[in-house]
């Protein structure tokens, strides 16, 4: 059977025009993928799932609230859509824009957006416009442009947004027929955290499956949420999460609070060895994608959480293919040997 994305399979349980046009790209359906190394990698024994949403179209969980933000724009008949974005929302945006015929403006913070992200935006034909300014100063931008002109704001503030992203916690409990113990997750703005709690709590009410502990996980330069004010100037290799001020800040403390979870903070050091840990495991994320599992990792070692036993979701929100010159500034110069058997055996065999 041919999938046909996150608002044709879900449509009923979503807040959205019950009549709408699917602007869509076949998104959601990601997998979940059984990390038992990375678990063991961890210390903990625990039942460890990735729900790898670096598999969307555009590489990043973006794809779930940007075909509903995007289709309920067109919708209402809007002509052009706009984001603020670390990259991710804005070649999400730019693609379903382009799927819907419209136009997509995208305002990103000078030199603080991935190589694989930009190129996205640019590639799907979105108007990028780069300011001398922050993450949150372009979000305060737009909020202000779509006030005042009609062009769609399709930033996480945009309520249908979270009707796309919280499919994501759907998926999880129609896969496992039942939601895990705990989630894992990155944030950043907090949409996503704010969503997934969302459609937990929808299908707690619906199906009766139980409510997963929560543990957001903010980069220790960009916490916001842990030091419990904003942040002028947050300093992070994760991008995505480079954020000081999330515009879901309440709902996300509010989440981590009722689940009887938490928000805490995991270091670029960590987060890079999470993101390695990821890869021994065959899954390649972007740095921020692995803060879920570097935070899982500070609270299995401080004895914070007991996993023994318990059935854990990390989501891993974008692909590895988005930031690569994370990797690339790891490697000095690669060695160039000459096209010789010999050269190369003795290289391979002896290192
Ligand atoms: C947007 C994004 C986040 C943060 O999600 P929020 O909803 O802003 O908290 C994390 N990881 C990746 C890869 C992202 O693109």
């Amino acid at each position: 059977m041919v999938y046909h994305g996150i608002i044709h399979r879900y449509k009923g349980l979503l807040d959205i025009p019950q009549n709408i046009k699917a602007i869509s790209l076949a998104e959601g359906n990601t997998p979940l993928i059984p990390a038992p190394a990375v678990a063991k990698a961890l210390g903990a024994s625990f039942d460890l799932f990735i729900k790898f949403e670096g598999l969307n179209p555009t590489g990043s969980f973006k794809d779930r609230g940007m075909t509903t933000a995007v289709s309920e724009a067109a919708h209402s008949g809007a002509k052009a859509v706009i984001c603020a974005s670390t990259g991710n929302t804005a070649a999400s945006a730019a693609a379903y824009a382009a799927r819907a015929d419209m136009r997509a403006v995208v305002i990103i913070p000078a030199g603080k957006v991935a190589a694989g992200k930009l190129a996205g935006a640019i590639a799907y034909g979105a108007d990028v416009i780069q300011i001398d300014g922050s993450f949150d100063d372009a979000l305060t931008l737009v909020i202000k442009l779509s006030e005042k002109h009609p062009i769609a704001l399709v930033n996480s503030l945009n309520p249908f947004r979270l009707q796309g992203q919280k499919t994501a916690a759907f998926e999880i409990c129609d896969a496992l027929g039942e939601a895990p113990d705990w989630l894992a997750l990155p944030v950043g703005n907090a949409g996503n955290i704010t969503s997934y709690w969302m459609g937990f709590t929808q299908y707690n009410t619906l199906k009766n499956t139980r409510l997963p502990q929560v543990l957001g996980v903010q980069a220790a330069g960009a916490a916001p949420l842990v030091l419990g004010y904003p942040i002028e100037k947050p300093e992070t290799v994760a991008t995505a999460i480079r954020i000081g001020k999330p515009a879901r800040g309440e709902e996300a403390l509010s989440a981590a609070q009722v689940s009887n979870g938490m928000i805490v903070s995991a270091t670029d050091e960590e987060i890079l060895a999470a993101q390695d840990l990821l890869a021994a495991s065959g899954i390649w994320v972007e740095p921020a994608s692995a803060a879920g599992i570097a935070g899982l990792k500070n609270k299995i070692n401080d004895g914070t959480i007991d996993l023994e036993g318990k059935q854990v979701v990390a989501v891993c929100t974008g692909h590895g293919l988005k930031d690569p010159d994370i990797i690339a500034a790891k490697f000095k110069q690669p060695k160039i040997l000459p096209p010789d058997l010999m050269t190369l055996e003795k290289e391979i065999l002896h290192g």
